[in-house]
């Protein structure tokens, strides 16, 4: 991860030395989070929480719950939100952490008193001005309420902006479970503008039915496009003239699973919905479904990545080299962490906005942020994941820059 923005960084001329800076986390934390099982026996989880760089203000960065946590995932997931915030231009820094336990094998009990330990352990770094825990990996909101509760009962007052994904209730933000996928259906429309891609003909195909590929295909279909192909790990569902994507996703509400979902397709594999010619490919599922091996089989015009590197470093090369812009997921999936954002503020003015306010401020920071991007491109003549990366070393590195180093 870092070599891409190391890169990013000797392109833009940026004082090594400057930059040096950014390329070891601010600071890591670790914990040990004593928890009583429901059988008396006590046991010892390992906590962590990874602070990358407060340059441009508090942290901000998921909490994971996973059994399978890893610490150097956690600093490079805590480096890429300094990036993604940038981007974006939010006033934040990026960290990552989480508490080292499976959740499906464990209660609901032992889950809560983890949670709570952890963060009474991590008291002293986390916080509204501080740092600010978001959902990920094995957590819901009912687990992102504990750690405000927890956090508010040392503090003596409610703190809801020590953390996001809160229920609604709590001073959670409306749309912020769908925000991933309302964030991608605007910088699908800025996509079609800016490759002059005929907004009423597209034909799209979304690899992914979960969250975000499922909201997603629900949103996009909605507004008209024709969804001729989805998918989920057992497969795809493809039409060429569109599928019935209410009727699919009813069924895999009900089942889980496209396998015999209703209506008239043709069952193909995920590799060969990659090379099915359309106009954009969504990939919305997991890391590298697109790599140096498949990547020139992919027939899209245009690759919007939903998932997290769902596009190998090496195949983002390849498609370039075939003429097939990718949107970078700094910029295409941002619009979760801009939500976040958007229920920090909430929580600091003490408002509830609706739902029409947070479409229109995600879709003026969004829209901002590929101008930028864009002019980036422009200047530097690089691809667009080169030019979110520049500008995201650029801004970090000029804020730091005019902050100095403190004694
Ligand atoms: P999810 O678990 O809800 O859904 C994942 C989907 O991918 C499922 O339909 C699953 O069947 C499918 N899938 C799994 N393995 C596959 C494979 N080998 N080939 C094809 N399909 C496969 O996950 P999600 O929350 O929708 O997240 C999807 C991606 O988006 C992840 O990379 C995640 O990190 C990223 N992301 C999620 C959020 C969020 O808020 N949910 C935010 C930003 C980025």
């Amino acid at each position: 991860m870092m070599s891409l923005y190391d890169e990013a960084a000797a392109h833009v001329g940026i004082d090594p030395s400057n930059y040096a800076i950014l390329r070891k986390p601010d600071r890591e934390t670790m914990v040990a989070v004593p928890v009583e099982l429901d059988d008396g026996t006590w046991t010892v989880f390992d906590g962590y929480r990874i602070q990358h760089n407060q340059g441009l203000g508090p942290f901000i960065g998921p909490m994971r719950v996973s059994g399978a946590l890893k610490v150097d995932e956690l600093r490079a997931l805590a480096a890429w939100m300094t990036w993604k915030c940038a981007v974006i231009n939010i006033p934040f820094g990026g960290a990552a952490g989480g508490i080292r336990i499976n959740p499906r094998k464990r209660s609901r009990g032992e889950i809560e008193r983890a949670v709570r330990r952890y963060t009474a352990g991590m008291l002293d770094i986390i916080g509204p001005d501080r740092d600010v825990l978001t959902p990920d990996i094995g957590t819901d909101e009912e687990m992102m309420a504990w750690v405000m509760d927890t956090v508010s009962n040392h503090e003596r007052h409610t703190v809801g902006a020590v953390v996001t994904g809160k229920p609604i209730a709590l001073g959670g933000s409306r749309l912020s479970r769908e925000a991933v996928s309302y964030g991608l259906r605007v910088i699908l429309r800025l996509a079609l503008e800016h490759y002059h891609l005929d907004e009423s003909r597209t034909h799209i195909h979304i690899q992914g039915a979960g969250q975000v590929g499922g909201t997603l295909a629900r949103l996009l279909h909605g507004d008209g496009h024709k969804i001729a192909a989805f998918s989920d790990i057992t497969g795809a569902v493809y039409n060429e003239n569109g599928l019935d994507i209410p009727a699919i996703l009813a069924w895999l509400a009900e089942t889980g699973s496209l396998e015999g979902a209703p209506g008239e397709y043709e069952r193909i594999s995920n590799a060969e919905m990659l090379s099915r010619p359309c106009d954009v490919l969504i990939p919305c599922a997991i890391p590298n479904a697109i790599h140096s091996r498949n990547a020139r089989e992919v027939r899209a015009k245009l690759v919007i990545e939903g998932a997290h590197g769902p596009v190998s470093a090496r195949a983002d090369r390849i498609l370039h080299d075939q003429g097939i812009p990718v949107v970078p997921d700094i910029l295409a999936n941002a619009g979760g962490v801009v939500v976040d954002y958007f229920e920090w503020v909430q929580n600091r003015q003490g408002l509830s906005w609706i739902e029409p306010v947070i479409h229109k401020r995600l879709a003026r920071f969004l829209t901002e942020a590929w101008l930028a991007v864009a002019k980036f491109q422009l200047r530097y003549g690089v691809r667009m994941r080169m030019a979110a990366n520049m500008l995201a070393v650029v801004r970090v590195a000029r804020a730091d820059q005019m902050r100095g180093i403190y004694a």
